[in-house]
C-alpha cells in the first residue's frame, strides 16, 4: 500500500496540479491538505475493494484466506504496474481501458485458492467489477471453470 500511494505522488502531472490548484482555490485549502484528503479517499476505496475480495474468496474455505492475504500483498508496486503495462491498460475479460490511476485489479488466472501463483503467466489485469464476479464464484465453479 505505502508503495502504492508513494507511485501516486510520483505521478502527479503538471495538469493534474492545476486541477489540485483550482480545487484547493475553491475550497479555500490549501493544495497539501486537498492532496492529502484524495489519497485518503483513494486508499480507502483500495482497502474497500480488497476487503470485498478477501470476504468473498475465503468464505467457502477459511482456511485459504492466510495464504490469500499473503499472495495478494506480496505483489509490489512494481510488478502491478509492470502487469497494466504488460496488458496495455485494457481488461483482460471485457476490453475496458483503464485508467492508469486506477482502480483496477490483477485477477490470478487460477485463484490463489486453487493453487495459482503470483508468477506473470499466472496474473492478468481486469476491471474492478470484472475481477469481483469472478472472486464471487464459489471455489467449486472456479475450478470447473
Ligand atoms: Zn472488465
Amino acid at each position: 500500500m505505502s508503495a502504492d500511494l508513494f507511485d501516486l505522488r510520483a505521478k502527479v502531472t503538471p495538469q493534474a496540479l492545476m486541477v489540485l490548484r483550482a480545487v484547493a482555490g475553491v475550497r479555500g485549502i490549501d493544495i497539501s491538505t486537498l492532496a492529502r484528503d484524495i489519497l485518503h479517499e483513494w486508499a480507502a476505496a483500495r482497502l474497500a475493494e480488497a476487503a470485498a475480495i478477501n470476504e468473498v474468496v475465503a468464505a467457502p474455505e477459511v482456511e485459504c484466506e492466510v495464504s490469500l492475504r499473503i499472495h495478494r500483498v506480496a505483489l509490489s508496486g512494481a510488478a502491478r504496474k509492470a502487469l497494466y503495462v504488460r496488458d496495455e491498460g485494457i481488461c483482460r475479460e471485457c476490453r475496458m481501458t483503464l485508467d492508469r490511476e486506477g482502480p483496477w485489479h490483477i485477477d490470478h488466472i487460477v485463484p490463489v485458492v486453487a493453487g495459482g501463483t503470483n508468477d506473470d503467466a499466472n496474473l492478468r489485469l481486469t476491471c474492478a467489477p470484472c475481477n469481483l464476479r469472478k472472486g464471487a464464484k464459489t471455489i467449486s465453479e472456479v475450478k470447473a471453470a
